[in-house]
C-alpha cells in the first residue's frame, strides 16, 4: 500500500487528523486533489469526505484553527460545508450513496461508507482517497485502480459507464474535458457508454456545459475535445453551428476546404498563444456564417460571400442560445469574427497606408488580437503558399506599427469635436455638425490630413463652406 504523507503538505491535513481521531469519526481527502498529487498539478481545492456530518465535522476543524464559525459556509440541503485556509479551499461532506431518476441529473442521496462514496465518482482517476486518520494517514484508498489509469493516460468510469453516463450526463463533457486537459485517452468502454447517453445531454443545463466547453477552450490543444465531441455525436447536440462546418461539398469536380477541420486548426493555432478565453472563441466561430453562404459560381468556384458579416450576427444567436454572456465579451467576439478578413486582405491587395488606418480605427485596442486570429486562419495543404502569405503578413504587422506610431489611430479621437463645430459655426446639434465631423474623419483616414488640430481645423472650414455655412463673427 501506498503511503503519501509526505504529499499532504498543507496544514490542513494534521488539523482534520487530530479532529477525527478526538470525534472518533473517520476522514479522508478524495477526488482531484489526490489525483493531482500524481499529476504534479498544483491543487488547491480540497475536498474532504468524512463518515458522518460534514457541516458537523468542518465546524469542529474550524473551531480547533481558530476560524469563526460565520466564515464557515455551508448548505444544509447539500451536507457540505467550505472554508478557505492559507491559500486553499477546504470543502467538507459526508460520505454519501446516490441513486438516479431518469429525469435529473440531481440524485436522490443517503449517508453510505467511504467505498459508496467512491462509487458514485466519475471516472477511475477521480475516485481515488487518502486516509487521514492518525493510525492509517497517508493510505492511498484506491478500489478502481485510478493510479494505473493515470499512469496508462485512460479515462474510465468506476463502475457500468452506460450507467454512469445516463445517471448524469455531464459526465460525458466532464470525459472529454479531461481528456483534452490531460492529453488521455478515454477507454473504449468508457467510450461506448458515452456514445449510448449522447442523447442525454438535453437535460443538462447550458451554464454546466459551457463550464466546460470553457475549459476545453482554455486546454493547449481545445481540437481534442472537439473531435471527441463530434465522434460520440454530443456536438451537433451543443454545438449545432460548428457541427454544420464538417464536410466538404463537390460540385464539377470542384470541393471546397474542411471548415471543421481548418476551424479546429485555428482554434489549436490561437489556444496556444493565448489565454484569453473570448479570443479563443472568435477563434472557434470564426466561419460559422460559412455554410449559410456558401455557393459554387461557374468558372470561380466556391464563393462564401460576407460569411464574415453572417457570422458576426450568429454569434449573437449562439451566445443567447448557450447562455453566454450578452454583454461586452460578446460584442469583442462579433467584431473580431466581422474583421477577421480584413489583414488578410491587406495582405492580397497593395498594403495602403489608408487601407491600414482604416483597419486600425475600426479594430481599435483589439487590433493585435485581431492579427493574431487573422495569422492562424492561414492555413493551406500548400506549404509555399502558406509562407508566401506569412510573409506578407509581417509586411502588414510593420506597416501598422508604423503607421500607428505616426498618426496614433487605434483609439482614434477626432482632433474635432463636434461641440467645436456647433459654436464656430453657431448651430444648434443637427445634420450638418455630423456632416462635417464625418468629413473630417474620413479625411484623416485616408490620409488626406493629418491626425492634428489645425489642418482638422482648416479642413472643417472648407467642408462648412461647401454646405454654405460661414463661421460667426
Ligand atoms: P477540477 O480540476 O476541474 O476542479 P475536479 O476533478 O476537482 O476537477 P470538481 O468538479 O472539483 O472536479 O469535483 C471534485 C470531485 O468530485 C471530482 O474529482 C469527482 O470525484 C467528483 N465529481 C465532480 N463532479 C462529478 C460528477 N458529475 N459525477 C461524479 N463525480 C463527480
Ligand atoms: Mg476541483
Amino acid at each position: 500500500m501506498q503511503n503519501l504523507k509526505n504529499k499532504l503538505k498543507h496544514p490542513i491535513f494534521q488539523c482534520i487528523s487530530q479532529t477525527s481521531e478526538r470525534l472518533g469519526i473517520d476522514a479522508y481527502v478524495v477526488g482531484g486533489f489526490v489525483r493531482d498529487i500524481f499529476l504534479l498539478r498544483d491543487n488547491h481545492d480540497i475536498d474532504i469526505v468524512v463518515l458522518g456530518n460534514g457541516i458537523d465535522f468542518a465546524l469542529a476543524v474550524a473551531e480547533q484553527l481558530g476560524i469563526a464559525a460565520k466564515n464557515v459556509a455551508y448548505f444544509k440541503n447539500y451536507g457540505t460545508a467550505m472554508f478557505h485556509y492559507k491559500g486553499a479551499e477546504i470543502e467538507f461532506v459526508g460520505a454519501r450513496k446516490e441513486s438516479y431518476s431518469h429525469h435529473s441529473r440531481n440524485p436522490h442521496v443517503e449517508a453510505g461508507s467511504l467505498q459508496d462514496d467512491q462509487n458514485r465518482r466519475d471516472f477511475t482517476i477521480n475516485a481515488m482517497a487518502i486516509s487521514l486518520m492518525p493510525d492509517s494517514y497517508g493510505e492511498l484508498i484506491d478500489p478502481f485502480h485510478g493510479l494505473e489509469d493515470i499512469k496508462s493516460k485512460t479515462i474510465r468510469t468506476p463502475l457500468d459507464p452506460e450507467i454512469t453516463f445516463s445517471d448524469d450526463p455531464l459526465r460525458i463533457m466532464r470525459a472529454i474535458r479531461f481528456a483534452t486537459q490531460l492529453h488521455f485517452s478515454v477507454h473504449s468502454d468508457t467510450f461506448s457508454g458515452m456514445q449510448r447517453a449522447a442523447h442525454r445531454i438535453d437535460i443538462i443545463s447550458k451554464e454546466r456545459i459551457v463550464e466546460e466547453l470553457n475549459k476545453i477552450l482554455l486546454s493547449s490543444k481545445p481540437s481534442i475535445g472537439f473531435l471527441l465531441m463530434d465522434k460520440c455525436d454530443i456536438l451537433p447536440r451543443i454545438l449545432p453551428w460548428i457541427a454544420q462546418l464538417k464536410g466538404v461539398e463537390v460540385i464539377d469536380g470542384h470541393g471546397h476546404k474542411e471548415i471543421f477541420y481548418h476551424t479546429m486548426e485555428v482554434t489549436d493555432k490561437v489556444a496556444m498563444h493565448t489565454n484569453n478565453l473570448w479570443l479563443i472563441w472568435a477563434a472557434l466561430l470564426h466561419d460559422v456564417g460559412k455554410p449559410a453562404t456558401k455557393k459554387y459560381v461557374k468558372d470561380i468556384g466556391w464563393t462564401f460571400h460576407q460569411h464574415e458579416y453572417i457570422g458576426s450576427k450568429m454569434v449573437v444567436k449562439i451566445f443567447r442560445s448557450l447562455k453566454l454572456p450578452l454583454n461586452e465579451k460578446m460584442d469583442y467576439v462579433k467584431k473580431l469574427v466581422a474583421l477577421h478578413l480584413r489583414p488578410i486582405a491587406l495582405v492580397e491587395d497593395e498594403v495602403t497606408d489608408s487601407a491600414v488606418r482604416r483597419l486600425l480605427f475600426d479594430a481599435g485596442d483589439d487590433i493585435d488580437d485581431l492579427m493574431l486570429l487573422c495569422e492562424a486562419d492561414i492555413t493551406s495543404k500548400q506549404q509555399a503558399k502558406v509562407i508566401r502569405y506569412l510573409h506578407n503578413f509581417e509586411i502588414v504587422r510593420e506597416k501598422l506599427k508604423e503607421i500607428e506610431e505616426k498618426d496614433r489611430i487605434r483609439n482614434f479621437q477626432p482632433p474635432i469635436s463636434g461641440e467645436l463645430i456647433m459654436q464656430t459655426f453657431n448651430l444648434p446639434p443637427c445634420q450638418e455638425v455630423g456632416t462635417i465631423k464625418n468629413a473630417i474623419r474620413e479625411a484623416i483616414l485616408d490620409g488626406i490630413i493629418e491626425n492634428q488640430y489645425e489642418p482638422s481645423y482648416q479642413f472643417m472650414l472648407k467642408e462648412a463652406e461647401k454646405l454654405g455655412l460661414t463661421p460667426k463673427k
